[in-house]
């Protein structure tokens, strides 16, 4: 069998090839064991560049994505992040790993438990919560960045209000079960957003309460 370590390592030059070549990025996946947040029954496929089934009809995301979303992102140790959809934690141990102090909101109560129990490490400034993230984190706010790893129809403008000029929202916009667009919404010192579409992506709606 193949080390983690071997396989995480491998990963991360596939994302490389793939035009990934932000090292901040890439050294934090080489780091985070994705294992650890897959399903026991996915493990042999947790270093392969594919989302995975983490139960209740959700995914982790695709490494790729991943790695995409968080440089898209512009993040840097010591930031304050906010991500809407914890899902299987994935995402937020690569925040967390690079030095950000991320803040995450899962609606989904089973996958916001199993979440926690793997974020809880000394290294890693993480706060969770149990809810919709449609009204973001208002006490927290506001953010260098927000990552959205659901795909609401538009990006939710109360969003856009918890984020701090010259930082960025990156957020999968459209219809449920279509492929929807990848989007970096960079706000500007008057408060406008500018827009980058970062391509096509298929993610879980962003359902509401
Ligand atoms: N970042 C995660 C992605 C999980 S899939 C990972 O890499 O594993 C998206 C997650 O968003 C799902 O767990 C889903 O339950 C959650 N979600 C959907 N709508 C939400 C909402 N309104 N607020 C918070 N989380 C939401």
């Amino acid at each position: 069998m193949t080390e983690p370590k071997q396989a995480a390592t491998r990963l991360v030059a596939e994302l490389r090839q793939q035009g990934i070549d932000d090292g901040v990025v890439l050294a934090a996946m080489a780091r985070v064991a994705r294992e650890d947040f897959v399903p026991e029954s996915e493990r042999s496929s947790a270093y392969v560049n594919q989302p995975l089934p983490i139960g209740e009809g959700q995914t982790i995301s695709q490494p790729y994505i991943v790695a995409l979303m968080t440089h898209a992102a512009g993040v840097a140790r010591g930031d304050r992040v906010l991500e809407i959809g914890t899902g299987s934690g994935y995402q937020t141990a690569i925040l967390a790993e690079i030095g950000c102090v991320v803040y995450s909101i899962e609606i989904r109560p089973e996958l916001a438990r199993c979440a926690a129990a793997l974020l809880d490490r000394p290294e890693w400034h993480i706060h969770l919560r149990t809810g919709d993230g449609h009204a973001g984190w208002p006490s927290a706010a506001p953010f260098q960045a927000i990552l959205i790893t659901a795909a609401p129809k538009s990006l939710p403008p109360v969003l856009a209000e918890q984020l701090r000029a010259g930082g960025s929202i990156v957020a999968p916009l459209g219809e449920a079960d279509a492929v929807q667009r990848l989007v970096v919404h960079k706000k500007q010192a008057d408060g406008s957003l500018k827009r980058t579409d970062l391509g096509g992506v298929r993610f879980v709606p962003m359902v509401s309460d």
